[in-house]
């Protein structure tokens, strides 16, 4: 099953990410972890991301798409993925579109006040990118990574006002998406907030109506 999950930074899609990943076996591509790992293994496309990044701009969505057709093209999306980060806009779906078939497309509400919550206690790790949080999961030793033992900091991304930047961002160019999805008639949205257990308990039943239907 080729799935998308949406959701604002901070509404946990990553951890719903990971649980679906062990549920349904198939991997789950974030366009983060592609350019981090294009980056690493210094390919073509990720010494143009770097660059692009090292300036402050946005990856352009060729360079995205490029990257992303690569991933999906590998033995181990041939089941299915799970796509996170990506498409963020109506044109990147209509790229997507073109080079995969699209089955569901998962939508995790959350409300702001909520993920400001969450975000503005996130921390990571500068070296391997380990996400912690100061109130639910933090470091054994203060500012060190218990994975690397990396620099632990908060991103300038995760202060209050770049999350609100953020978030008024992601529902400026997501609301026409969702619609462009819902148009299609592949668009599920569930209820994001609460325990990531009770998240996935909803994902899980959201999956098992449609394979009832489908039957
Ligand atoms: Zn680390």
């Amino acid at each position: 099953m080729n799935l998308i999950f949406l959701g604002a930074p901070g509404a946990g899609k990553g951890t719903m990410a990971d649980m679906a990943v062990q549920k349904l076996g198939i991997p789950h591509i974030s366009t983060g972890d592609l350019f981090r790992e294009a980056i690493k293994n210094e390919t073509v496309l990720g010494k143009k991301v770097k660059d692009i990044l090292a300036s402050g701009a946005l990856v352009p969505d060729d360079v995205t798409v490029a990257m992303v057709e690569e991933r999906l093209a590998k033995p181990d999306a041939a089941k299915g993925w799970i796509l996170d980060g990506f498409p963020r806009t109506t044109p990147q779906a209509e790229a997507l579109s073109r080079i995969a078939k699209v089955d569901l497309v998962v939508e995790f509400g959350v409300r702001d006040e909520v993920v400001v919550g969450r975000l503005s206690t996130r921390r990571v790790c500068k070296a391997c990118g380990k996400i912690y949080n100061v109130k639910t999961l933090p470091p054994k030793v203060e500012g060190v990574c218990d994975a690397c033992g990396g620099e632990v900091y908060t991103r300038p991304d995760d202060r209050e006002e770049a999350i609100r930047t953020r978030l008024s961002t992601y529902h400026a160019q997501t609301a026409p998406l969702i619609a462009w999805y819902g148009g299609k008639g592949l668009l599920a949205s569930l209820e994001g907030e609460g325990d990531p257990k009770d998240v996935f308990a909803r994902f899980e039943a959201l999956l098992a109506a449609r394979d009832a239907k489908a039957r």
